[in-house]
């Protein structure tokens, strides 16, 4: 995937199998495509490296080499080796919000995984994630290591730039703190949505939510206004659970929007 002059991948740390409980207010009854043959959701754990004007930036980094249950990661780093990275060449790693499934990577043995790498997250997710989490909680562990290192350089406020066309927006609702990712180059643009939207029809049924949304009236707000600025429009969408990481276009239909994939 290139957007203008910028090189961005889509690499899948796993897969999570959610339950359909996971999906509030969703009629799977109208949407057995969602399911695989367990009758679970199977989505993948999406992280994206962009390389830009000689800033390499990884956008999430998966749930680790672990298995929690719910989802299995453990392929990012190969999946950086197939796009020619390694994990010294990360010059930023910007975790769209601090659950689990996006922080996976960043310790591995009590050390930064990442060894050059500073990370950035939204300010707002440290009372619930850090502060407040449980003290044998793992992603509080690792943000721990992290602060320790002196590695962490929070996001506070919208619109801020991360590298050479790369902006991180505060989108909040799934989380307090979450930033989704707009890529430019030139005329060309794509947007990182994060768990802001975590399954594309949530663009045709807008109220059902899932059980990990912090704030669901907020995030439905917030979902509703960048439908609304992306339909009809060239901009390349995707989300970090996206089946098979796979970007599209917004497209405005008439009463109901509709994710297009690109081919
Ligand atoms: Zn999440």
């Amino acid at each position: 995937m290139r957007v203008g002059d910028i090189e961005l991948a889509p690499l899948s740390d796993g897969l999570c199998k959610m339950p359909q409980s996971f999906y509030v207010g969703l009629d799977f009854g109208a949407h057995k495509e969602l399911l695989a043959e367990d009758g679970l959701v199977h989505i993948p754990v999406g992280c994206f490296l962009l390389r830009s004007g000689g800033t390499t930036v990884l956008i999430d980094a998966g749930l680790g080499d672990v298995d929690v249950g719910w989802g299995r990661g453990g392929e990012l780093p190969g999946a950086l080796r197939a796009v020619g990275a390694s994990p010294e060449d990360i010059d930023v790693v910007v975790c769209s919000h601090l659950h689990i499934d996006h922080i996976g990577w960043l310790v591995v043995e009590d050390a930064p995984y990442f060894p050059n790498a500073v990370v950035r997250y939204g300010a707002a997710d440290w009372q619930r994630f850090v502060a407040g989490a449980d003290a044998d909680d793992r992603g509080r562990q690792i943000m721990e290591v992290l602060a320790a290192a002196g590695r962490l350089d929070p996001l506070d406020g919208d619109m801020l730039r991360i590298a050479p066309g790369l902006t991180a927006r505060h989108t909040p609702g799934h989380t307090l703190g979450h930033y989704g990712l707009v890529v430019s180059s030139g005329e060309a643009r794509a947007v990182l949505l994060g768990d802001a939207v975590e399954c594309p029809l949530q663009l045709e049924e807008p109220d059902f939510h899932t059980l990990s949304d912090v704030d669901p009236a907020l995030g439905a707000r917030t979902r509703e206004a960048l439908w609304r600025e992306l339909e009809g429009t060239d901009v390349a969408v995707i989300g970090a659970h996206f089946p098979g990481l796979q970007f599209g276009r917004v497209l405005a239909g008439t009463g109901r929007r509709l994710f297009s994939p690109l081919a």
